[in-house]
C-alpha cells in the first residue's frame, strides 16, 4: 500500500487529543503572571478533581519517573525500611530508586506476568512493623498487570508506613480510591491515559505524607514538595514549568471531567476485554494472569520473535505498538488502551494483526479476532437495552 498513516499507539507515549495539542501553541505566557496563575490553578484543580482525591496534588516538570523519585525524597530517610512489590519492569524501578537513595528494602516479587497478593504484602506488614513505605504499581506497563491496591491501601492504612503508588498508568484505567483506600503518594505521568505528550508528572500528597515528610532527612533539592507546595498555594510553581504542557494538560483535563473519570475507566475497560476477547479467538495467549486496562500484553505464538509483529505493525502499517521490555522482549508485543483509544483503534489493531499473523505463517481464518471484538462493541452498544452508544 502506498499511504500509510503513522498511528502512535504505545502504553505511553500515547495518541494525543487534538484540542490539547492545538492549546500547546499559546506557550508564549510568561510564569510569573496573572496569566500563567490561573491556568496553574485550574490545573491543579482539575487533577485534584479527577484524581477523586483532597490530597494535595502537585506538578513536576519530568517524565513519570520523577515523581516516582520525588516521592521517596521527600517522605523517607537513610537506611528507612521500604517494602516494594516488583511484578515487572517497572517494579524494578522502585527497586534501583531505592537502592541510589539508600534505602533498605524488602522486596516482594512476583515473576513476569504475574502480580504480588495482597495477603503476601498484609504478612510482610505484620512481619516488619519498622516498615516506613509501601511502593508499589497499580498498573504493571510491561507486562499487562495489574495490583489490588484497594485491599494493599486498606492493609498499609492501619500501620505508619506510607502507601506509594505509582499510578502513572493506573490512573484513568482502574478505580483507585486515594483517600478511602489510603494511598499517601499516587504518582501520575502526562504522556498515560491524561492523551498529551510527555513532559510533566504529578502527585497528590495525603497529610500522613507530609507529617512523615517533616522528619525525613533525605536530601531534595529541585523536587522539593515543600517549596513546591508553598509556589503552588500562590498559583505558582517552583521553577519554570513547562507551559506548552501545562496547556495541553489544561484542555484534557476540561475533556476528562466532561466525559467523567468513571467514563475514561470504562473506555479502557471495555477496550482491554474486546481485544482479550479478539486475540484469544485467534488463538493467542495472553502474557498476564492478573490482566490490567492500560495494556494488553500478548504472547507472540510459538516459534515467532514478537518484535517481528511489532516491526510489520510499523512497516505494513504505520501503527506503533510495543515490544516487550528486558527479558520479555521478543516474547510478547503490548497493545494500549489507556487514554485516547477508541473502538475503532481496536477494530484496526485486531485487523492487521491477523494480516500479519498469515503473512509469518500463523494459520488465520481472517475476520476471527474482528468479529470477537465486533462482537463485543454489539452485546454493550446494539443489543437490546444497550447502554452503549
Ligand atoms: C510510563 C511509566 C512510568 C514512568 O516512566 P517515564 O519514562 O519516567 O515517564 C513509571 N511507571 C509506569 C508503570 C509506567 O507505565
Amino acid at each position: 500500500m502506498y499511504i500509510k498513516k503513522q498511528r502512535l499507539l504505545t502504553p505511553g507515549p500515547t495518541p494525543l487529543l487534538p484540542q490539547a495539542m492545538h492549546a500547546m501553541m499559546g506557550a508564549d505566557i510568561h510564569h510569573r503572571t496573572a496569566d500563567f496563575r490561573k491556568l496553574y490553578k485550574q490545573v491543579l484543580a482539575d487533577l485534584q478533581f479527577v484524581m477523586g482525591t483532597k490530597n494535595d496534588v502537585l506538578v513536576l516538570v519530568a517524565s513519570g519517573s520523577g515523581a516516582l523519585e520525588a516521592a521517596a525524597a521527600n517522605f523517607l530517610s537513610p537506611g528507612d525500611h521500604v517494602l516494594i512489590c516488583s511484578a515487572g519492569k517497572f517494579g524494578e524501578r522502585f527497586i534501583e530508586i531505592a537502592k541510589a537513595w539508600g534505602l533498605k528494602a524488602t522486596v516482594l516479587t512476583a515473576e513476569y506476568g504475574g502480580a504480588v497478593a495482597p495477603e503476601v504484602v498484609e504478612r510482610a506488614l505484620a512481619e516488619h512493623p519498622d516498615l516506613k513505605a509501601v511502593m508499589v504499581q497499580a498498573s504493571e506497563t510491561s507486562t499487562g498487570s495489574m495490583h489490588d491496591i484497594r485491599r494493599m491501601g486498606l492493609a498499609v492504612k492501619q500501620t505508619k508506613a506510607l502507601m506509594i503508588v505509582d499510578a502513572i498508568t493506573g490512573l484513568g484505567t482502574m478505580p483507585l480510591e486515594i483517600d478511602e483506600w489510603g494511598l499517601d503518594v499516587v504518582a501520575g505521568g502526562s504522556q498515560k491515559a491524561f492523551m498529551i505528550p510527555p513532559g510533566v508528572a504529578f502527585l497528590s500528597i495525603s497529610p500522613k505524607a507530609w507529617e512523615a515528610g517533616r522528619s525525613a532527612q533525605l536530601p531534595r533539592f529541585y523536587f522539593d514538595l515543600r517549596k513546591e507546595l508553598k509556589n503552588a498555594v500562590n498559583g505558582e510553581s517552583a521553577w519554570t514549568p513547562s507551559i506548552a504542557i501545562l496547556l495541553a494538560l489544561a484542555e484534557a483535563l476540561i475533556y476528562v471531567k466532561e466525559l467523567g473519570m468513571d467514563k475514561l475507566i470504562a473506555n479502557a475497560e471495555f477496550l482491554a476485554q474486546a481485544t482479550r476477547k479478539a486475540v484469544t479467538a485467534l488463538g493467542l495467549e495472553l502474557f498476564s494472569s492478573s490482566p490490567g486496562n492500560s495494556v494488553t500484553a500478548i504472547k507472540a505464538p510459538p516459534g515467532m520473535d514478537s518484535g517481528v509483529i511489532v516491526k510489520e505493525f510499523r512497516t505494513r502499517f504505520g501503527s506503533i505498538i510495543t515490544n516487550g521490555q528486558g527479558s520479555m522482549q521478543g516474547q510478547i508485543f503490548r497493545i494500549a488502551h489507556l487514554g485516547y483509544f477508541d473502538i475503532s483503534d481496536c477494530f484496526m489493531l485486531i485487523a492487521q494483526l491477523e494480516l500479519i499473523l498469515a503473512a509469518n505463517g500463523y494459520p488465520v481464518q481472517f475476520g476471527r479476532g474482528v468479529a470477537a471484538a465486533q462482537e463485543a462493541y454489539a452485546a454493550v452498544a446494539i443489543a437490546p437495552g444497550a447502554v452503549l452508544v
